[in-house]
């Protein structure tokens, strides 16, 4: 009704002057602009001025998109009933999506180990190794069709053939694989448990990652890729698994974040800045008992490695998975455990990777010591929850694309964490398992949340910086790593005022 008003207001303006006078300075229009002054105030951003040059930027980007929707309307596109995997390659041709791909990301603060790296470059590097196969049977207890593993030379298990000669010998596989290795949802109908396909994805690669040789490569690729894309930090929810080859046989857990402070290294030397944290993560589905021994072994390594591990989580579909409640002994030890290892292990939990609100692991977040959460998707239904977590200043881990990937929300117009924003619960932009999802970078998920949110320039530099004042860097760390954010940021936009009319 009121937009109605205002359009022939608009149009009959020349006729109604004095009219609109008087309705401007109206009480009721006083406080019509009041109650929108109070909307803004309450929102994750309202601390953010921009420069003259930033609403430059912003006029640019909003006529960038008013531009790209109008567009796509006029060639009968239905954007909004249309899954990622199906507008993808629209994203990719719009202006929009090279600016994106142009902003400094800051950092990505929610990823886990075996998701990072593009699965077109592990089947390919893969195959470079000859003692890489792959199973080609059907799936059985053991092992599913499609997932590949390391093999001695006579000690290859029944179904498994040479990667790299299946390739070769059959042209379609490579198709195969990859579809085998990426989750899509093609359309916006389809709703099945996404969950086992999910978990297949990563149980295919599972056997490759420990591989110490192969180990190194992927995590060199995934951390350039993401510093490509302008992310200057990541922190992973990293399942510890023994690494070993076969010369020297398995080695202790420990290798691992060695050998990941060695690529760190090599991936300075193109990007000074980058930087990693590892948060150890383990299973929902496990019991108390396991649990209490993975956070024995948490504190073991954040005792030995305290500038690289920065916490605990367990992971797994929630639907499945023991509640967090359920691990509420585990949680009370946690006080004990810091006073024993001298050191303090936050949690990072997943919670609320929901539809659903029985699922009330929201609710344990903001009882515990939890700043960060993954997903949070479910807190819209739980208002005393949702309003005790922002006042607690905690945080909300989100990832558009996951999401909708993962079946929770199908038009991202409608994506809870809308809702957050407007009620001032601060978040980041997250990619969640890019690999599975059959992308790279943080890009995607920006230009998702920008073009579906209605986002502006405020929205993403509160966005962008949030991931690195809310990352777990250290104090001396977090303060280098934002000053060298807020120059990247200021060449950002003069850059693309410069070169984008
Ligand atoms: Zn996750």
């Amino acid at each position: 009704m009121m937009r109605k008003y205002f359009t022939y207001a608009l149009l009959l303006g020349p006729l109604l002057g004095a009219q609109n006078k008087e309705t401007e300075n109206s009480v009721y229009q006083q406080n019509w602009v009041l109650s929108e002054k109070e909307n803004e105030a309450l929102a994750f951003d309202a601390d953010i001025r921009l420069s003259e040059s930033e609403l430059t930027l912003d006029k640019k980007l909003f006529r960038l998109r008013k531009q790209f929707l109008s567009e796509t309307e006029k060639q009968k596109i239905p954007l909004y009933n249309l899954s990622f995997n199906e507008i993808k390659p629209l994203i990719e041709s719009s202006t929009l999506f090279k600016i994106i791909q142009d902003m400094p990301k800051g950092g990505l603060l929610h990823t886990h180990s075996g998701g990072v790296t593009d699965v077109k470059w592990v089947i390919a590097t893969a195959r470079k190794y000859k003692e890489c196969y792959v199973y080609d049977q059907k799936d059985n207890d053991r092992f599913i069709f499609g997932q590949l593993a390391f093999f001695e030379s006579g000690k290859v298990p029944e179904g498994f053939v040479n990667l790299d000669k299946k390739l070769t010998s059959d042209a379609h596989f490579e198709k195969e694989l990859q579809e085998l290795l990426i989750l899509k949802r093609d359309n916006l109908c389809n709703y099945n448990n996404y969950w086992i396909e999910f978990e297949k994805r990563f149980k295919r690669i599972s056997l490759l990652l420990p591989y110490r040789p192969f180990f190194k490569e992927y995590y060199i690729k995934g951390f350039q890729d993401l510093a490509k894309d302008k992310v200057q930090h990541v922190e992973i929810r990293f399942i510890f698994d023994e690494l070993y080859d076969f010369q020297h046989g398995k080695y202790p857990v420990k290798t691992s974040v060695t050998d990941l402070q060695e690529i760190v290294k090599e991936v300075r030397r193109s990007n000074p800045r980058f930087s990693l944290k590892l948060i150890y993560s383990s299973f929902k589905f496990l019991d108390p008992a396991a649990i209490d021994k993975q956070l024995e072994m948490a504190f073991q390594l954040k005792k030995e490695f305290p500038d690289m591990i920065s916490g605990f989580d367990l992971v797994a579909d929630e639907a499945a998975g023991h509640s967090i409640n359920s691990f509420r002994d585990n949680w009370a030890k946690l006080n004990e455990l810091n006073k024993k290892y001298g050191i303090e292990l936050p949690l990072f939990l997943h919670a609320g990777e929901s539809n659903s609100v029985f699922n009330k692991n929201v609710v344990d977040i903001s009882l515990l010591d939890n700043q960060r959460i993954g997903h949070g998707l479910n807190l819209i239904y739980f208002p005393k929850t949702m309003e005790r977590i922002r006042k607690q200043g905690k945080f909300v881990e989100v990832s558009p694309i996951s999401n909708q990937i993962l079946g929770y929300v199908s038009d991202l117009r409608n994506h809870p964490a809308r809702v957050l924003l407007s009620n001032g619960i601060q978040c980041s932009i997250n990619s969640d398992d890019p690999g599975v999802y059959g992308y790279e970078g943080l890009s995607y998920d920006f230009w998702m949340a920008f073009v579906y949110w209605e986002l502006d320039v405020k929205a993403l530099k509160k966005l962008v910086f949030n991931s690195i004042n809310y990352s777990s860097l250290n104090d001396g760390e977090k303060k280098k790593s934002v000053d060298y954010l807020n120059k990247e940021w200021n060449e950002f936009v003069q850059k693309i005022n410069l070169t984008v009319n």
